[in-house]
């Protein structure tokens, strides 16, 4: 059995070299992500153009993610690296960059001075330090530690539910797109997003080079997240910051929340932080994440993200396979399909109506597979939004499309550029089905295409086939 929920790896230290990256992908990884917050472009681009040959010799479209560190704030330093705090302590935070000591902070974000009322939370080092602001000034404020025991230099700096005065592409975001979009990345992650203005400003730039993934991490984002998700082509409910900023145990429901919205626009959505943590360090899961990645299944997620599992642990590859494991186990699970939130009404009429009818049948006649046959791979996706019990074979015209298809649901996609009949599409999906282990000949498939072929349409045909790959 294929497995439909996709594994996506953050590549690091831990991952870089050639030899690595093919075993992850042995291991069942489905999209590369480089985080832009860590290393050069440089180091990047040749993490790339391994990717590219390993695309090659395995002869199937793979998706890379290029992450956009975004406005992540950051405190400044301190003399000696660190300080020392106690409740009750009161601490300066002004934007003079000399390093702080034990009664002031620099932060070089001058601009969110204006912004904090007294009262308003910081939180720092992923909220391990906490304090209440008490007064406030055109150039600083003053804070009480409500908790905490220390701080050292660069550790985030969070201030939850207040709107930023900034643009979620920092001058350095805009270099580093630049730098994605040159090398060919097929996704583009914008980290932080605020605003829809955040999304539009991104795509003024990327324009149809690249896919956008809007990260969900913090309350405005959540505030506003239909009209994001609308804007965006991909969705991911990034719980390491937004459980920082939102008490965690409001962050189960809301992933619920943003799975479901994203499904019903039949956008891909991920979710990743913290899916296999303890894994950074031990070959093993604890029982508790088990859970939780049984849970992002469950939920109907597209995709699953390793960050520092992958990135910088010492079990790369373990973490691969557990995580595959875990994800076959769930799909396979008798429960599985009673859990998994139906689908959601169709939103596009009769491409929608026909993609479902499909799958119905396709479910009907025990169907091996379904194939899609569109130059954007539109329909793969609105196959994918059924959440299908088979697998989807996604022809495509093109290429960069067939690659952001990885992230999707049960979706296989392939790059076919000269299809020109129904019979060349059908002997297409059979030799692809058989060659990657999805059906053998003699097994029933449904396909589905615009009709005439070739014509960029709408989705307004299906059929059923036999597997026939033309060897005897
Ligand atoms: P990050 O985003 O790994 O870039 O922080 C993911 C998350 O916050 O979950
Ligand atoms: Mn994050």
């Amino acid at each position: 059995m294929s497995r439909q929920t996709k594994i996506v790896a953050t590549i690091g230290p831990a991952s870089r070299e050639p030899e690595m990256l093919a075993r992850l992908l042995a291991a069942g990884v489905d999209v590369f992500r480089l985080n832009l917050s860590h290393g050069r472009p440089e180091e990047h681009r040749v993490v790339l153009d391994h990717l590219r040959r390993l695309e090659a010799e395995a002869g199937r479209p793979i998706g890379v993610i290029a992450d956009l560190q975004g406005l992540k704030l950051r405190i400044g330093t301190f003399r000696g690296g660190a300080i020392t705090l106690s409740a009750g302590q009161r601490l300066r935070f002004d934007a003079d960059p000399t390093p702080g000591d034990g009664s002031r902070v620099p932060v070089p974000h001058p601009e969110l001075f204006a912004v904090l009322d007294p009262g308003a939370t910081l939180l720092l080092d992923d909220g391990k330090v906490r304090l209440r602001v008490v007064e406030t000034a055109a150039d600083h404020v003053m804070a009480e530690v409500v908790a905490g025991m220390r701080l050292s230099d660069n550790k985030g700096l969070h201030a939850p539910g207040v709107l930023l005065p900034y643009s979620a592409l920092t001058e350095r975001d805009r270099e580093h797109l630049r730098f994605a979009l040159e090398a060919g990345c097929d996704w583009v992650a914008l980290s932080f997003v605020q605003r829809p203005e955040d999304v539009v400003e991104a795509r003024r730039i990327v324009g149809a080079r690249a896919g956008i993934i809007v990260k969900i991490e913090n309350p405005p984002a959540v505030a506003a997240l239909d009209r994001l998700i609308e804007l965006a082509d991909a969705v991911m409910v990034a719980r390491g910051d937004l459980g920082v900023e939102i008490p965690s145990e409001q962050v189960p429901g809301l992933q619920k929340r943003i799975v479901a919205a994203a499904r019903a626009a039949g956008k891909p959505v991920g979710i990743s932080g913290q899916m296999l943590e303890s894994m950074v360090e031990d070959p093993v899961p604890t029982r508790a994440e088990a859970s939780d990645v049984a849970t992002a299944v469950f939920d109907g997620a597209d995709a699953l993200m390793l960050s520092g599992e992958t990135a910088s642990g010492r079990f790369p590859v373990d973490a691969v396979a557990t995580m595959d494991r875990i994800i076959r186990a769930i799909e396979s699970d008798p429960s599985y399909r009673e859990i998994l939130p139906a689908p959601p009404p169709p939103r596009d009429l009769a491409p929608d109506a026909v993609i479902a009818a499909a799958h119905l049948t396709a479910r009907t006649i025990g169907a091996a597979f379904l194939a899609t046959f569109s130059t954007a791979g539109k329909s793969a996706l609105r196959a994918a939004r059924q959440r299908p019990e088979m697998p989807v074979l996604a022809l495509c015209a093109s290429l960069s499309a067939a690659r952001r298809l990885g992230l999707s649901y049960g979706v296989q996609p392939a790059h076919l550029p000269n299809l020109a009949s129904e019979k060349d599409i059908i002997r297409a999906a059979s030799r692809l089905a058989v060659e990657r282990g999805l059906a053998r000949n003699g097994d029933a498939c449904v396909l589905t295409a615009g009709l005439p072929v070739g014509a960029a349409g709408t989705t307004n045909m299906m059929r059923v086939a036999w597997v026939d790959d033309g060897e005897p």
